[in-house]
């Protein structure tokens, strides 16, 4: 019988499918679960915004646009970024519209990576991360973060990693999975270190908007010297509540715009024009409904930390994205017991925060994109599930 596995690429059968799905397929099967699992926002597109796309087909906009995207999208981009981090970007060669910032990661690593490069990558992070860099032929390198300094990342602890083969480094606060963010003061000190050691830094800020309490975030193309070796990813699925589009974005210096241009012209060709479309009205209109959006996360964040904190499980504040990330050590469980058990007794879904990471291997994953409601009736199980689970 012929072993099909071993046709497979050996940089695709190097990674391991995501953690993250794996319970949602369970929880899918069963009646009655409350998720805290899933990573995107409960709320619909603004109507605005879906109603920019009707208007748009009705006009019959239904082709290709240009490889980079529509201009006046990529014009709205620039305003954008000039507007909230007085960072300038030229719309003409600095700016790629992707499909999602999953693309533009990907196009960011296959753009710079050669076989055996390293990138750093501070954990618990994003699932696509690692299996990005893998794809590209780059080689991730794991550097872990602590609850104690709140899951933000050091120089220190970066320079602990590097290696003569060290050309990039990937940041993506606020986080996913954590909820941590990092303030002027520390991101600073990380670009210093990029400077001093001559990296690349991917900055995946798709939750930038995200941002809650005093300190507005930071963008880090926006620090000294840090725009020409930063390629900046955002998009829209999390702001604006537009996973299902597929629209996001990468600004960068010409070169590297140029080199994720190349690839996307030959993969994608270009994103939607639909989601074009939605993306600008976005830009355009939409920034009171996405503060609407936010302003109900904040109240859940506040809601969902006080509830964990109640019940002893050890977690900070979350700052940032729409997660929190309790310490479950405590009840004695590894992540992925306390995850199964509380689906299979309770019916609460969760991801495992070694999905996410090694480091991650204590804690579980809570989304907080889901109605207060739910999020306390979640927290009442999860109670209950603590009092009747001892190990
Ligand atoms: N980056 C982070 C940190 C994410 O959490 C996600 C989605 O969960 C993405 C990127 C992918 O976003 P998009 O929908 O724009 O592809």
């Amino acid at each position: 019988m012929t072993d099909w596995k071993s046709r497979i690429s050996p940089s695709v059968n190097a990674i391991a499918p995501s953690g993250i799905r794996k319970f949602f397929d369970i929880a899918a099967e069963m009646e009655d679960v409350i998720s805290l699992g899933v990573g995107e926002p409960d709320f619909v597109t603004p109507w605005s915004i879906r109603e920019s796309c009707v208007y748009g087909l009705e006009q019959g906009y239904t082709a290709y646009t240009a490889n980079r995207g529509l201009l006046t999208l990529r014009q709205e981009i620039a305003a954008l970024q000039k507007r909230l981090y007085d960072t300038t970007y030229d719309p003409a060669r600095e700016i790629l519209v992707t499909v999602g910032v999953s693309e533009a990661l990907d196009l960011a690593m296959r753009a710079i990576l050669a076989p055996g490069d390293e990138i750093l990558i501070p954990e618990p992070c994003y699932v696509s991360y690692q299996a990005c860099a893998t794809l590209a032929g780059g080689i991730p390198v794991s550097v872990p973060t602590r609850l104690e300094n709140e899951f933000r990342i050091t120089p220190a602890e970066l320079e602990a990693h590097l290696t003569t083969k060290t050309k990039a480094l990937l940041i993506g606060y606020p986080n996913n999975p954590t909820g941590a963010v990092m303030g002027r003061k520390e991101l600073s000190a990380i670009a210093e270190f990029a400077e001093k050691y001559d990296l690349i830094v991917i900055s995946d800020e798709i939750y930038g908007d995200l941002t809650y309490g005093d300190e507005a975030h930071v963008c880090f193309s926006s620090l000294p010297k840090m725009r020409e070796r930063t390629i900046l990813l955002n998009g829209f699925s999390k702001a604006y509540a537009m996973t299902g589009w597929r629209i996001g974005y990468a600004c960068g210096n010409p070169v590297i715009i140029s080199a994720m241009t190349k690839i996307h012209q030959y993969t994608m060709l270009c994103a939607p024009v639909t989601a074009q479309i939605a993306a600008i009205e976005a830009l355009r209109h939409g920034e009171k409904y996405m503060k609407k959006m936010v302003a109900e996360y904040d109240r859940r964040r506040l809601f969902i930390y006080d509830g964990f904190s109640n019940l002893g499980l050890a977690c900070f504040e979350p700052k940032g994205a729409f997660y929190i990330f309790p310490d479950i050590s405590s009840t004695g469980f590894t992540c992925e017991e306390f995850a199964e058990k509380l689906l299979t007794s309770e019916h609460v879904a969760l991801v495992p925060g070694n999905a996410f990471g090694k480091c991650g291997e204590n804690h579980v994953r809570c989304s907080y994109a889901t109605s207060i409601d739910k999020i306390a009736e979640a927290l009442a199980r999860i109670e209950n599930f603590l009092k009747n689970h001892k190990k």
